[in-house]
């Protein structure tokens, strides 16, 4: 048995207003005159503010050449969007000191693949796969705005390219160092809070109840397990609490899943993602409503989650699609290997047949 040994964030810092510290955070990373980057999401950009109720754009300690650059999350991160704004840094400053993201997780990947980007040739898409790049990248930091992906943890960096939905997972796609603070979730809205926190959610019964777990896995994933229970079961309405507890639960979630893989709402949404460009979060909601075969407990605590929270979860999306649409999904899905076999064992291509799939997808 050969056991896996992977790189991890370098630095975390928690607390509410440990935002604040980012300059002092930063200082040693600064090279010369070599700007910060601050990869910001779009949201901020007309000065939406954080819990302490002071915009968010106006508390980036900005020193020197530095730059704030918007990220339009519109979309997912895609690697055109990625080698655009490395060229764009080349360009103009050469070499930077440091991306620092700051963001959902949107905004997390696109920052490390930017920070990538900068050190390694040619085009992102050349390194869509695992192991595949060669160099560290520049200084990076990320600031999750939304709690829930694990982005924050991850040695991943999820982006669509030309032929793939697939990150650039390697030891050096971890941030340096992430910075925690809970404020900076207060004003994300009651949806896209809920889809982003159930990720969380699935990534987690996804690891517990797969073939890759261990102790290790186990650990974490119950913890985030229990810290969503609280969040999105137990409590009965939404406080500065619930975006504390939350944040650690996306940590914690992101730490269980590094050890072992996701399964079939993920495995099922990626293709949805490609196809029909449904986010990520969104579109694990959507195939986690119809997974009660696989996750039976997971999926009726789910649709309890889902009621008391008052969610819309969509449904019919895949109503109308032709064969060859179909077709594409199924190949993206059954395309995520680890995923099915973590998720069913290593029999998994006889149980998760293409008819089945299909009749999956009908459904969705
Ligand atoms: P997101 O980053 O796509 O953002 C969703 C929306 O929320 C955007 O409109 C954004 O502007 C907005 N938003 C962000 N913070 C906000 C705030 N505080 N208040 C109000 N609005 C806010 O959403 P997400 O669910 O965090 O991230 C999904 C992305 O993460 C996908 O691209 C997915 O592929 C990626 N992902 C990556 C990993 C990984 O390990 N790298 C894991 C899971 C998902
Ligand atoms: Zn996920």
């Amino acid at each position: 048995m050969k056991f896996r040994n992977f790189k991890m964030v370098s630095y975390v810092i928690y607390g509410r207003g440990s935002f604040n510290q980012l300059d002092e955070i930063l200082a040693p990373h600064r090279k010369g005159d070599a700007p910060m980057i601050f990869l910001v999401d779009h949201f901020f950009e007309k000065g939406a503010a954080t819990g302490d109720g002071k915009p968010l754009i106006n508390r980036i300690p900005l020193r020197g050449k530095d730059k704030v650059i918007f990220a339009d999350v519109t979309y997912e991160p895609k690697t055109t969007q990625v080698d655009k704004l490395a060229k764009q840094l080349k360009d103009e400053f050469g070499t930077v000191s440091g991306v620092i993201g700051i963001g959902g997780g949107s905004t997390l990947d696109l920052a490390k693949a930017v920070s990538l980007m900068m050190n390694n040739p040619g085009s992102s898409a050349d390194y869509q796969g695992w192991d595949l790049v060669k160099q560290a990248g520049v200084y990076k930091a990320g600031i999750p705005t939304l709690s829930g992906t694990g982005a924050e943890v991850s040695r991943t960096t999820v982006l669509t390219g030309p032929t793939r939905k697939l990150g650039m997972n390697s030891d050096f796609t971890p941030f340096d160092q992430i910075v925690l603070d809970p404020e900076l979730a207060a004003n994300a809205p009651v949806n896209q809070r809920f889809y982003t926190g159930m990720d969380c959610y699935i990534h987690c019964i996804e690891s517990l109840q797969g073939t890759y777990l261990n102790e290790f896995s186990k650990s974490y994933g119950e913890k985030a397990l229990e810290l969503c229970r609280e969040v999105f079961v137990t409590k009965d309405h939404w406080d500065t609490e619930s975006d504390d507890k939350l944040m650690m639960a996306s940590y914690a979630g992101g730490m269980s899943i590094a050890y072992s893989q996701v399964g079939v709402a993920h495995a099922v949404s990626y293709g949805l993602s490609y196809l029909l460009g449904t986010k990520h979060g969104i579109g694990n909601c959507i195939v986690m409503n119809h997974l009660e075969p696989y996750y039976p407990e997971g999926v009726a605590e789910f649709k309890k989650m889902v009621e008391k929270n008052n969610i819309d979860i969509p449904v019919g999306i895949c109503k109308g699609l032709t064969d060859e649409q179909f077709d594409t999904m199924i190949n993206v899905s059954l395309g995520m290997k680890p995923l099915w076999e973590n998720a069913l064992g290593r029999d998994w291509e006889k149980i998760m047949t293409r008819e089945k799939l299909r009749a999956l997808y009908e459904k969705l």
